[in-house]
């Protein structure tokens, strides 16, 4: 897109040079022209300098040796009155030529003429090369006016086998391309053919892939529109945007609409928060109205992504809208694998790398974080120098996507070191002494992304559900870094701030969502970003009575989780040493070395 542009960017120089150049020389051939005073010009006169005196209403010319005298007479008298008045006899002056013109010129007009059209030539080209690097061109191009993206069928389009995993998901959309394809079948039996799907799911699954690949196996037009570009300074924009989006797709339907990023436009209305209420309100009320404006004969699908669904306006959900909802999960195992090998295609690897090892690692990752590993391992054999790519160049990438990158430069005092390795040193600790927690991956005192130093526990198999005692215990781990601190060094440090803040959080969740607290089996689930509209104007669920008591339950929690942990560490004080010293010897221990340590010596 940039290259296209800015090839375009350079058309329009080449063309205003041009026209500069030709102007020039064109001046050039033309008499220079000089304005004088009408004393001078009638002194010349007199001296008989001219051959020709052309006059246009009050303005006398004359040319001599290519140059052109132009004089204005203010005096607004004729001709012979003028020579009167400086005493100019007509009968000295015979042989100059005096010519009356009519009052238009055609000269001047043309110029100015010119200078209005030349503009409009320019922009004129520019659009025609726009154009056509529109119809010739596959690539992206947005347009000034909808910030409509259009992607053609061609050769390298993206089709469902570049999506790994997703099968049902697939399936279901598998449904939508035959629309695509044959409506026909459809609409002969009488059936509605669908025009909206919505596609669910974290940032980073897949959705915008899935959708280019319906438009890939269907062969139709990919038009792509975000819903963030549609929010915009102005009230009326964003859905004048919609219009000409919808316009412009349907003008080449049988085709697909993609709208990304749904919920920044389509979120509840009413409830008068977060501003910008009014033009998102009108660009939303666009949508309803294209989508129920079309005919079912027009072959166009709509495809939204979001990754709130929860915050969208329900009419968007109303049948004949978006009422086909898809929602893209988490790649298990498997699918990490596969995912895996389809950008490490991209890369130059070794042979043999084992990508169930790398799978198994990534837990919880998006397709996007996966493609992240591949990208990183590659960059990181790059600034090593390496010919190929290895796993343990995937390996070490799989940190710095969870953490982000690894900051040695970061300087700590020695006495911030070692709070940072008794604090890291009592997480693993207190993780290895408690069943049902996973496995300690990796504990390193390096600072990365936000975090100061940390200890990585990655679960063995993927996990859908926690047990009340892994929750539980889990708590515990968090306030490991916090009584290892208070055991060793007397007191905590604010080091711990993330760990409590996550602790609280957890507790919270245990009463109010899982209801696995005395308090009994109830869920209040809310929802975390109030900020987003929807929860403040909704009605109180609990009483007040609750709420305190769930505050005081809270506290009550997090203290005990406390306790144990620091009982865990009192009974392995030596082997927090050990473990301390060590991470300050060599920063990071990893998984091996962690386990051989404790099959020394056991915790307790
Ligand atoms: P979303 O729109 O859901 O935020 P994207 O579709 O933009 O996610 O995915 C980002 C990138 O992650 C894609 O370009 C693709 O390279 C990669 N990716 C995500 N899911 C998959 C998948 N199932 N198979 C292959 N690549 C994937
Ligand atoms: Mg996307
Ligand atoms: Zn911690």
């Amino acid at each position: 897109m940039f290259t296209k542009l800015s090839k375009n960017v350079l058309y329009v120089f080449a063309i205003i040079i041009l026209v500069a150049l030709v102007f020039s020389f064109y001046s050039k051939s033309l008499p220079e022209q000089k304005d004088i005073s009408l004393n001078k010009f009638m002194q010349m006169t007199k001296e008989n300098s001219f051959d020709k005196i052309t006059i246009r209403e009050n303005i006398l010319m004359a040319e001599v040796d290519d140059v052109k005298y132009e004089a204005k007479n203010g005096l607004n008298v004729s001709f012979y009155e003028l020579l009167e008045y400086y005493e100019i006899d007509s009968e000295d002056i015979l042989n100059i030529d005096v010519e009356y013109a009519e009052s238009v010129d055609w000269m001047s007009i043309l110029s100015i003429g010119g200078m209005i059209l030349l503009p409009l030539l320019v922009l004129f080209f520019l659009f025609n090369t726009i154009g056509k690097s529109l119809k010739g061109n596959s690539k992206a191009f947005t347009f000034a006016d909808s910030k409509i993206r259009k992607y053609l069928p061609n050769k390298n389009k993206i089709t469902f086998k570049d999506v790994a995993g997703l099968q049902e998901e697939k399936e279901e959309l598998i449904e939508i391309v035959s629309f695509l394809k044959s409506p026909e079948k459809f609409t002969n039996l009488g059936a509605k053919i669908p025009k909206g799907v919505l596609l669910m799911g974290r940032p980073g699954t897949g959705k915008t892939l899935l959708a280019r690949a319906v438009a890939g196996e269907a062969g139709v037009p990919f038009f792509h529109i975000s819903g963030s570009e549609f929010v915009e300074m102005f009230v009326g924009v964003g859905a004048s945007r919609v219009r000409s989006a919808f316009a412009e797709a349907k003008r080449s339907a049988p085709a697909i609409l993609f709208i990304d990023e749904i919920d920044a436009i389509g979120r509840s209305r009413g409830t008068g928060l977060g501003g910008g209420q009014d033009e998102r309100e009108q660009t939303l009320n666009q949508i309803l109205v294209e989508m129920d404006g079309f005919d079912k004969n027009t072959n166009l699908i709509i495809i939204a992504a979001t990754n709130r669904p929860d915050v969208l306006d329900s009419a968007l959900l109303r049948p004949g809208r978006f009422d086909r909802r898809i929602v893209l999960h988490t790649p298990d195992i498997k699918e990490r694998e596969a995912i895996l090998k389809i950008h490490a295609r991209k890369v130059k690897t070794v042979k043999d790398i084992d990508y169930v090892k790398i799978a198994g690692r990534t837990p919880g990752f998006s397709g996007a974080d996966l493609e992240s590993v591949i990208n990183e391992g590659a960059l990181l054999a790059a600034k090593n120098n390496k010919k190929l790519v290895s796993e343990t160049d995937f390996l070490e990438s799989i940190e710095k996507v969870l953490l982000g990158p690894e900051k040695r430069s970061k300087v700590f005092s020695e006495k911030e070191k070692n709070i940072k390795a008794y604090h890291e040193a009592g997480h693993a600790i207190v993780a290895s002494a408690l069943k049902d927690t996973d496995p300690v991956r990796k504990i390193s005192i390096l600072s990365r992304g936000m975090a100061g130093g940390y200890t990585l526990q990655v679960p063995v198999e993927d996990k859908h559900f926690k047990s009340k005692t892994e929750f539980l215990n889990e708590l515990i781990v968090l306030f490991g870094g916090y009584a290892a601190e208070t055991i060793i060094l007397g007191e905590p440090s604010t080091g711990s701030s993330n760990d409590l803040e996550k602790a609280s959080e957890m507790a919270r969740e245990f009463i109010t969502v899982y209801g696995m607290s005395d308090l009994g089996p109830i869920s209040f689930h809310e929802e975390e970003n109030v900020f987003l509209g929807k929860n403040i104007s909704s009605r109180k669920t609990y009483s007040e009575e609750f709420s305190y008591s769930v505050d005081k339950l809270i506290v009550q929690m997090t203290t005990e989780a406390l306790e144990k942990a620091k009982d865990v560490l009192q009974n392995n004080r030596e082997l927090l040493e050990k473990i301390a010293n060590k991470l300050l010897e060599q920063e990071v221990i990893e998984q091996e070395e962690f386990d051989l340590i404790l099959k020394e010596n056991p915790v307790k």
